[in-house]
């Protein structure tokens, strides 16, 4: 479904990522993850167009997308919520679900999506009227999961959702990602939480200094020993 083949990224020169191969089937959950700077969250921002390729292809159902606008990206159904939560402080939680679906048009459609919306997160419902900007960590990292949602995206990729919850929220996150997947959804996730992405992925993908070094089942990455000693401390 969405590929990718030999990605090269720089930054002035500085090579992030030398030539790495991803491969996301439809309805499957797949994870990369890495030590921080090993380039998950380049490798998110050049599919979605936020950043320049040098060399490599991006696919997404046979169809090159390798340096398109990232406005066309999303438009196929492609969607990242970034890392850092960024919602709209100064508009109401409805506000930025709102505008989480400026690509459609169908308002009655729109209106129920909110409600779907709202019984994947009770505690968004609740606040609807709040300005995002006063919710909590965690509400503001499930209204940004719900804005992305409203886009209907075809392949959500969400980059350390988890990242500064508290344990508790942590549990949320990951039983909302399998909730979402369960409706039909192809996910991408990044995640510094290498036990709990691969517990919920189908395939994982382990990226160091910009190379992929190892690749498998999720449950089969959990029992390998390397994986063990370097993202999940155990030895
Ligand atoms: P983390 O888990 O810490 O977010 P990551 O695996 O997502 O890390 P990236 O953010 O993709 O890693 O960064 C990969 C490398 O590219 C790092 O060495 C980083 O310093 C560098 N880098 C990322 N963005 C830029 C930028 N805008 N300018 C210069 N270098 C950058």
């Amino acid at each position: 479904m969405l590929s990718i083949t030999d990605l090269h990224v720089s930054y002035g020169g500085i090579k992030a990522l030398r030539g790495i191969d991803i491969n996301i089937e439809e309805n499957k959950i797949v994870t990369l993850i890495g030590a921080n700077g090993a380039g998950k969250s380049s490798t998110l921002r050049a599919i979605m167009g936020l950043i320049k390729i040098d060399e490599g292809k991006i696919k997404y159902d046979d169809e090159d997308l390798t340096n398109h606008k990232t406005m066309d990206i999303v438009k196929k159904g492609i969607v990242l919520v970034p890392e850092g939560r960024k919602v709209f402080v100064n508009l109401s939680v409805e506000e930025n679900l709102i505008l989480g679906a400026y690509t459609r048009n169908d308002k009655a459609g729109i209106n129920k999506d909110i409600e779907e919306i709202y019984k994947l997160f009770p505690r968004l419902k609740e606040r609807s009227w709040q300005k995002a900007g006063t919710l909590s960590g965690g509400e503001q990292q499930m209204l940004a999961v719900g804005r992305a949602l409203m886009i209907k995206p075809k392949v959500l990729m969400m980059d350390e959702p988890s990242l500064g919850l508290a344990p508790l929220l942590v549990k949320d996150i990951f039983d909302i990602i399998k909730e979402i997947h369960s409706q039909g959804n192809t996910i991408l996730l990044v995640e510094q939480n290498a036990k709990k992405a691969l517990e919920i992925a189908d395939y994982g993908y382990v990226l160091e200094t910009g190379r992929l070094v190892l690749e498998g089942e999720g449950q089969k990455l959990l029992r390998d020993e390397r994986v063990k000693e370097a993202y999940l401390g155990e030895a």
